[in-house]
């Protein structure tokens, strides 16, 4: 395994194996790697002959400088786990070798990026969609990985692959959760053990709504409100927004009929902004 700094180097490196007609699986992360993470790289390599993390705390995707300056950060830790997970590169630029000198090309998605985490994070989308058009333009991956645990993320990341017309097929995996159904998140390391217990109603809250959709609830107001008042059992909690949206256009809806739905939701705990999603369709 080797840790590449330059984007050039990385851009000449997946130049040569391409020349060699070796597949690229590409999974970007910001590092403080968690099991969810892992479940992303152990695809990669079942599906690609070579595998490239990258971990990149990117400036431009955080809208309140505390967030970014207490974000978790253990890059030796990091590679450590990934020499087991036999990864052949890792990514790791610093942010000036990203964003040069009077950098000023910005890549924005339109609509999808407007509500849930684009509305409580101005800009959020935007840096996403920058760093991610950057890195798959340096790597040009054959497949690159995502958690549907950011399922916002997903969708934006799935536009622009196709607007751009980026030859790279977007997997996206599962949300790897705790024993008691929190979502693995880096964030997680923000909170105290009990803080983390707590946390777990944001899943509890999720399932009773399945189990009401199940039961033929189709209403998405009186969904979002067993999803609401369940979480706020929780005195700790502090609920950024519960919505119930369209999954695939994230457009808000009324009442579920043949498409699938999300339930996505941000809960504040502690020093932790913690989102989650669940999805909502007629096969389940
Ligand atoms: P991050 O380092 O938080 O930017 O995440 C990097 C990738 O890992 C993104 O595609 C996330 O959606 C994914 N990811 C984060 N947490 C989880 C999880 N609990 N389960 C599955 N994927 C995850």
């Amino acid at each position: 395994m080797e840790i590449i700094n330059r984007r050039q180097r990385m851009a000449s490196i997946t130049r040569k194996l391409r020349r060699e007609n070796k597949t690229v699986g590409f999974v970007p992360t910001m590092g403080a790697l968690h099991e969810g993470h892992l479940s992303l790289i152990a695809e990669a390599r079942q599906m690609s002959d070579v595998v490239i993390v990258s971990i990149f705390v990117n400036p431009m995707q955080f809208n309140e400088r505390e967030d970014f300056k207490k974000y978790p950060r253990d890059l030796t830790a990091d590679a450590a786990v990934l020499t087991d997970y036999q990864v052949d590169y890792i990514f790791a630029p610093e942010a000036q070798e990203i964003y040069v000198e009077n950098f000023s090309t910005y890549v924005y998605v339109e609509n999808l990026t407007e509500t849930l985490e684009g509305a409580a994070r101005p800009g959020h989308f935007r840096g996403v969609a920058t760093i991610v058009t950057i890195l798959f333009n340096a790597i040009r991956p054959d497949f690159a990985f995502f958690g549907q645990k950011d399922a916002q993320q997903v969708a934006v990341i799935k536009r622009l692959t196709r607007d751009l017309g980026f030859e790279t097929e977007i997997v996206v995996l599962p949300t790897i959760r705790e024993e008691t159904g929190l979502a693995m998140s880096s964030r997680n390391s923000l909170l105290t053990d009990e803080e983390k217990h707590k946390a777990s109603i944001i899943y509890q809250g999720l399932r009773e709504a399945k189990i009401a959709f199940r039961g033929g609830e189709r209403n998405a107001l009186k969904l979002a409100d067993i999803v609401r008042r369940k979480i706020e059992t929780e005195p700790f909690a502090r609920i950024d927004y519960v919505s119930v949206v369209d999954a695939e256009t994230l457009a808000p809806i009324e009442k579920i009929g043949e498409n699938a739905a999300t339930i996505a939701v941000a809960v504040r705990f502690g020093l932790a902004r913690l989102i989650d999603n669940i999805v909502l369709n007629k096969k389940q």
